[in-house]
């Protein structure tokens, strides 16, 4: 565990939602619920309710270069959470980031939909990170939905799906929120072969930034020091109360309540 008295610094690269359900609010909640400290870099900015998605716009390049080097040049960066990154250049540039921050856990959410349904990126901003990204990231968490675009297989199981993505990433957890079975099972799997099944009483709503809460806590608690397989049931075990204790701000989801 982390004894220096500054808590662990998680850089986020993440779109922010003005709805404040998910995006980088979600993981400056969800961080400072774990007593970890936010740093949030801005990589897309998105037009979104509780209901749905609009549009979004990736900001330049240069603008989120700019961003990481006024961070990274003054604070000690103990975590990595990537989120929305919105295009195959923002990849890229975020690619060019982690080289520069070797030996940080990172995790990856390949966001590519909203919790209701609205596209936050083409599959090939998925392809880009399966290929360029989770090589160098520590674990990743699709839903199965997005499991199912990096794998390239619209029915697949998560088994099936896990097959074909591990090769690229280090740990893989694939959440199962999106099906209608009676529990949720959310599967670990590690390239080494171990493998390790989640499983939680389903609630009932319908959730906004889940993904997010769930990713930037795993981040948290890999910076504060925790081994995967702590990090990944703490994890799963707050994101489940934040959606037990959820609010209902607006007409569509449920926001997490992280805090
Ligand atoms: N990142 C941003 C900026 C978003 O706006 C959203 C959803 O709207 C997400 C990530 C993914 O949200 P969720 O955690 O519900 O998958």
């Amino acid at each position: 565990m982390n004894t220096s008295s500054t808590r662990p610094i998680v850089l986020c690269l993440s779109g922010h939602d003005p709805s404040g359900g998910a995006g980088l609010q979600a993981d400056i909640e969800a961080l400072m619920a774990q007593g970890c400290h936010a740093a949030p870099t801005v990589t897309a900015l998105t037009v979104q309710n509780s209901i749905d998605v609009s549009d979004f716009r990736v900001l330049d390049a240069a603008w989120v270069l700019a961003q990481v080097d006024a961070v990274i040049s003054d604070l000690t960066i103990a975590g990595v959470k990537l989120g929305m990154l919105g295009s195959v250049e923002m990849v890229d540039t975020v690619v060019q980031i982690l080289k520069r921050l070797p030996n940080v856990p990172i995790v990856c959410d390949p966001v590519l939909r909203a919790g209701g349904g609205g596209s936050l990126g083409k599959d090939d901003v998925g392809y880009a990170m399966r290929e360029r990204l989770l090589p160098i990231a520590t674990i990743a968490t699709p839903n199965l939905p997005e499991a199912r675009i990096l794998a390239e297989l619209p029915q697949g199981t998560p088994d099936q799906c896990a097959e074909k993505i591990l090769p690229f990433c280090q740990h893989l957890l694939i959440t199962g929120g999106h099906g209608d079975e009676h529990e949720v099972h959310n599967r670990l799997y590690s390239r080494n072969g171990s493998f390790r099944t989640f499983t939680c009483e389903r609630l009932s709503g319908s959730y906004h930034g889940s993904g997010c809460t769930l990713a930037s806590t795993l981040a948290g608690r890999l910076a504060l020091g925790e081994d995967m397989m702590h990090a990944v049931e703490n994890a799963l075990s707050y994101t489940w109360r934040a959606l037990r204790d959820a609010d209902k701000p607006g007409a569509g989801q449920h926001f997490p309540r992280r805090l």
